[in-house]
């Protein structure tokens, strides 16, 4: 299954994608997808449901905005530097075990939404990933069991404003946790849809020129890995994010480094989860729209 949220932002209400990628309202069947719909088993339910009920659903818009393909979670975990190439562009050290940080979770948006340049930024950056959405609660699981508490997966734009990720004490979720830095969607794609998330082609584009261009099969810590590692030190719980690293082709890694300004606008998509696309635009002319 594929799921997807439609609305503004704040009123989103769930649907699914059908074969033929129509949108389809299944507000009759659930509230959202969030922390109480996954830790439910909901997933199973749904796909119940929908063989019984889904000729009788609405269809949606196309002109419809898409938010978030879940519900805003308890956590958006990141892992840094997964990527050999990122790693080396970057000039970082290769990790002896995963690096995390934290995006702060009003900065999830939907995947065609304006990016919001930060008040004064000039270093905003792009960030390709594959997102894993968490599906039943993880806490001190082993690798071999890990994928059993994934739900799914999705795209994932982990913008990076690098001035305050990189020049100022050290601190890596400041530069993260802006308003609209992290789009996920069009979809989720469930487990089943994704028979292997390490063997995925990734691709990022500004303004039309191809940026980033890899395969998950580059990471250097894969997903059983990941969560199990993550599961050591918090619980996991249905509905979080954990987004899985970038590979090459940042802003920060060119020389001399190319950052975006307003106006530019990003594309990406990674193999079975669709592609996204965000215009840039300054928080400055955003008005009263900003508060
Ligand atoms: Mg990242």
């Amino acid at each position: 299954m594929r799921l997807i949220r439609f609305g503004d932002t704040c009123h989103e209400r769930p649907g699914v994608l059908g074969p033929d990628d129509q949108r389809i309202d299944v507000s009759a069947f659930a509230k959202d997808w969030n922390e109480e719909f996954f830790d439910s088993d909901g997933l199973a339910r749904l796909d119940a449901w929908l063989t019984k009920n889904v000729e009788r659903c609405p269809i949606v818009g196309d002109e419809v905005r898409l938010g978030p393909c879940v519900a805003r979670p308890s956590k958006i975990i990141c892992i840094g530097l997964n990527y050999v190439g990122h790693v080396r562009e970057t000039g970082a050290e290769m990790p002896k075990e995963p690096v995390i940080f934290f995006k702060s979770t009003t900065s999830l948006c939907g995947p065609n939404d304006d990016l919001i340049i930060p008040p004064g930024s000039k270093k905003t950056d792009w960030e390709v990933e594959l997102a894993v959405v968490i599906g039943s609660r993880a806490r001190y699981v082993a690798e071999e069991s890990a994928m059993e508490c994934v739900a799914g997966y999705a795209l994932h734009n982990d913008y990076s404003e690098r001035h305050w990720q990189l020049e100022r004490s050290g601190q890596w979720v400041k530069g993260k946790s802006f308003d609209s830095f992290a789009p996920v969607g069009p979809f989720l794609a469930t487990k089943q849809e994704i028979p292997d998330p390490h063997s995925l082609g990734l691709w990022l584009s500004v303004n039309g020129e191809r940026r980033q261009e890899s395969s998950t099969s580059d990471m250097i810590f894969k997903i059983p890995t990941l969560v199990s590692y993550l599961s050591q030190f918090m619980t996991l719980l249905p509905g979080d994010i954990v987004s899985t690293g970038t590979p090459f082709g940042v802003g920060l890694g060119l020389d001399p480094p190319l950052y975006l300004s307003p106006g530019d606008v990003v594309e990406l998509g990674i193999d079975g989860l669709g592609v996204s696309r965000q215009r840039a635009v300054a928080f400055e002319s955003l008005g009263a729209r900003a508060s």
